[in-house]
């Protein structure tokens, strides 16, 4: 029987990448085809039609690529949320807990203005972790964090139930 692909279709995964025993969701090759990235940002904006937003949120790296596409769409402007030390201006910081040690993630102090709805992309929640750091940088800013938005969702890694326990809607495209 014929039918459409859809966006987890796109989705590869290759073995033993970054190290050994892990199993990569590798989404590039979603972004390269003309109709996997369209029903991507398509599905990924659905749930906020009506809604009003002011800025999408893109955490580093691939969720640039998702939120640039998003914010396009929805006309709003587009903000990053960087890795420690790669944005130039003045910054406010965020540390999570890594599997082993932490992370660090950056905005800018006058990326969002205080009352402003954000919607924050990325494409793959798996602990929650690095999300949980971006709401709260929002946060800090006076955001009002109206979704968070991702193309895959690792439900065994109970990313979900963290970033909702923070009072924060996820919407993910699929497991
Ligand atoms: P968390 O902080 O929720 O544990 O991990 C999510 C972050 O790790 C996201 O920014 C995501 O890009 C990255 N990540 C972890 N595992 C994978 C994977 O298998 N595939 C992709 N594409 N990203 C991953």
């Amino acid at each position: 029987m014929n039918r459409q692909k859809s966006v987890k279709d796109y989705i590869r995964t290759i073995v033993d990448f970054p190290h050994e025993g892990i199993l990569f969701r590798d989404v590039t090759t979603l972004f390269a085809d003309a109709r996997g990235f369209r029903i991507c940002v398509d599905q990924l904006l659905s749930p906020y039609a009506g809604i009003p937003i002011d800025k999408v949120v893109g955490l580093e790296a691939r969720g640039f690529i998702l939120g640039g596409a998003v914010a396009h769409q929805l006309t709003t402007g587009f903000v990053p949320i960087r890795k420690k030390g790669k944005l130039p201006g003045a910054v406010i910081s965020q540390a999570y807990a890594l599997e082993y040690g932490e992370a660090v993630m950056e905005i800018h102090d006058d990326a969002i203005r205080p009352g402003e709805r954000v919607l924050i992309v990325d494409d793959l929640l798996a602990t929650g972790g690095t999300a949980s750091a971006a709401i709260e940088l929002c946060r800090r800013l006076g955001a009002e964090v109206v979704g968070a938005a991702f193309v895959i969702d690792l439900p065994e890694l109970g990313g979900r139930q963290v970033i909702e326990a923070l009072g924060v809607e996820v919407h993910a495209l699929c497991e």
